[in-house]
């Protein structure tokens, strides 16, 4: 064992920065990361065992305990409770004799929930050692355990049953469906890889790519809404012995998959936008951090990377512009939804716990390794190309005035053709209800659990930065659905298991406002209660990152557009409770994290 991890250190260098990428890949090799490893890893890397364990306590993907030669994670997102998971764990509990959370006795096969996987649109999926497992039925289930006891490899579990597209490239081979419903000028059969670098980039200056850029008023895709133009500018501008370009793609937010189809799709076209914006800021290295669940895609990725390195999209001199040299390399997570957010990510990046930065200083001035750095968003890389391709006042045509282009959306729950929809923006939610054949719909959860839940009073909105923005996820409940119990809970408990534990507000709030559901769940509520969640949900935003400061969310927008809900399930006429004990109250959240609460008894 000792000679392996030896050799994954040397693998990476033996550069501490690389930390994720050994434990990632002792992970897979040995089903668990053992103390001699950490041990090993510690000494060679001049880091401390507790600064080892940190990491890897941090990850959902990583662990100190051997979780079976067959690791079955089970999505556990409201849409997959939607259509059937909870036949799919009673299957697997059968079949395999365990309970979730177990490892069988002979080491063979560990059941694990996971947070939303990025299949929302082909649910109740799992993934199994890295391969994607899609539209679980319980025969499904014992047909997977059978093999599994047989010994046979994953690959003939997968039983050449593809998904469409590049699904089905050699490289790839997923039971992945992509299901591309709406094409636009991302998902456009008309990208030629390269023809943007080759023949358009050699007649403009780095200045005259921001320039486009900022002129097509594109705002950052993966919600937040920055102007890109000026990021790309601010970084240009910044002090740094290197710039780096970082694409995003920790797509975590439960209900979002568009990225996935991208990056399945379109690699090129994301790659290609990383060259231009490594052009526009002068930096030579591009990473993609992609999540975890998407490991699938590994190989892929690399073989569509070493493709544009043979053709020269990649690499030295790049269209024989003297000195624009730029490579990518492929950054994977461990399974953390924080890491989505930028300061986050870039402690992944080197290798830490994924805990947001304070800010400033922001990226742009002091990003990875400390150097200017720009992190965009999937979807951005992709676009900027097609911006570079037929200029930034073309670009604006599409969308509204605040919300320049496209917008690709993720869409599942209960409709009838659930996949991805590229649409311009000011798209409203009734036509996007029409278009993906969605009746009897009781609401729409917009921008995944941190969005907003809306109800049909509200369907006349449109899409954009100034009304309904999004980062592109969008779940339909049908008027069968019990909102409260079947999705605000399950999003409440996402963001538990997701909290960081950095604030105290993030580590506690969430679980205190989701025993309080519980209790209005169970009847017990009454009418104090409500005010209680509304501010509660205010201390939530003092938070320090956009997790906690939109943890609230499930319960303060359903709170607001659905109260009825809440209403009908409070005991009558009982305004309040007799004797509320903080200090019991919070005892749960401060074990779940291992802290002690301290009381000011007066
Ligand atoms: Fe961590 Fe939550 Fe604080 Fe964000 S808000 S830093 S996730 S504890």
């Amino acid at each position: 064992m000792e000679q392996i991890v030896l050799s994954i250190i040397r693998k990476y260098g033996s550069d501490a920065n690389r930390l994720m990428d050994m434990l990632i890949d002792l992970q897979e090799q040995f089903g668990y990361i053992s103390r001699q490893a950490v041990a090993l890893l510690a000494h060679n890397l001049g880091l401390s065992q507790v600064d080892v364990e940190q990491t890897i306590t941090f990850y959902h993907f990583l662990s100190t305990k051997p979780r079976g030669k067959y690791a079955i994670y089970l999505n556990n997102s409201a849409v997959a409770y939607m259509f059937g998971r909870q036949a799919i764990k009673e299957a697997f509990e059968k079949e395999v004799g365990i309970a979730f959370g177990q490892v069988t006795d002979d080491g063979l096969i560990g059941l694990f929930d996971t947070a939303c996987i990025g299949m929302n649109d082909q649910e109740p999926a799992a993934i199994i050692n890295n391969k994607v497992f899609t539209r679980l039925t319980p025969y499904r289930v014992k047909e997977i355990v059978r093999h599994m006891r047989q010994g046979l490899s994953l690959d003939e579990l997968v039983n050449e049953s593809y998904g469409d597209g590049k699904n089905q490239h050699p490289q790839l081979k997923a039971m992945v469906s992509s299901n591309i419903r709406r094409k636009g000028m991302i998902l456009s059969d008309l990208y030629s890889m390269g023809k943007v670098t080759k023949e358009i980039l050699p007649g403009m200056s780095p200045e005259a790519v921001i320039a486009e850029i900022k002129h097509s008023h594109i705002r950052g895709r993966g919600g937040a809404g920055f102007p890109t133009g000026f990021k790309w500018e601010f970084c240009r501008r910044a002090k740094g012995a290197k710039h780096y370009v970082v694409c995003n793609a920790d797509e975590g937010e439960p209900g979002t998959f568009k990225d996935r189809v991208i990056l399945t799709e379109k690699p090129e076209l994301v790659f290609e936008g990383m060259a231009i914006a490594g052009y526009a800021i002068g930096g030579d290295e591009g990473i993609l951090y992609l999540r975890y669940e998407y490991r699938y895609m590994k190989n892929y990725l690399e073989s569509v990377l070493q493709h544009m390195r043979d053709e020269k999209l990649l690499g030295s001199n790049i269209a024989g512009i003297e000195g624009f040299n730029f490579d990518i390399r492929i950054q994977f997570g461990a399974g953390a939804y924080v890491c989505g957010e930028e300061s986050a990510l870039l402690e992944s990046l080197e290798g830490k716990r994924g805990e947001p930065r304070d800010k400033p200083p922001f990226p742009v001035e002091k990003g990875y390794l400390g150097q200017p750095t720009i992190i965009n968003n999937v979807e951005t890389f992709a676009t900027a190309v097609r911006i570079i391709e037929n200029g930034g006042e073309w670009f604006t045509q599409f969308g509204t005035e605040d919300s320049t282009g496209t917008k690709i959306l993720s869409i599942s729950g209960d409709c009838m053709f659930p996949g991805v929809y590229e649409v311009n923006w000011g798209f409203n939610v009734e036509d996007m209800l029409d278009m993906v054949g969605a009746y009897d719909v009781q609401a729409v959860q917009v921008g995944g659990p941190s969005g907003t839940l809306i109800g049909p009073a509200e369907f006349h909105r449109t899409l954009g930065y100034s009304d309904l923005s999004t980062g592109g996820s969008m779940i339909i409940f049908g008027k069968q659905r019990n909102l409260l119990k079947d999705v605000v809970l399950n999003f409440m408990e996402f963001f538990i298991d997701e909290s960081c534990g950095s604030c105290s507000t993030c580590r506690n709030m969430p679980q205190v406002m989701r025993n309080k559901l519980l209790k209005i769940l169970k009847g017990k509520g009454v009418t104090s209660d409500l005010a209680d969640l509304q501010n509660w949900g205010k201390v939530l935003l003092a938070s320090r990152c956009g997790l906690g400061q939109t943890a609230a969310n499930p319960i303060v927008s359903s709170l607001k557009n659905f109260r009825h809900l809440y209403e009908d399930l409070l005991q009558k006429d009982v305004e309040f409770d007799q004797g509320f004990d903080l200090e019991t109250s919070v005892q749960g959240s401060c074990k779940y994290v291992g802290r002690i609460p301290k009381f000011h008894h007066h």
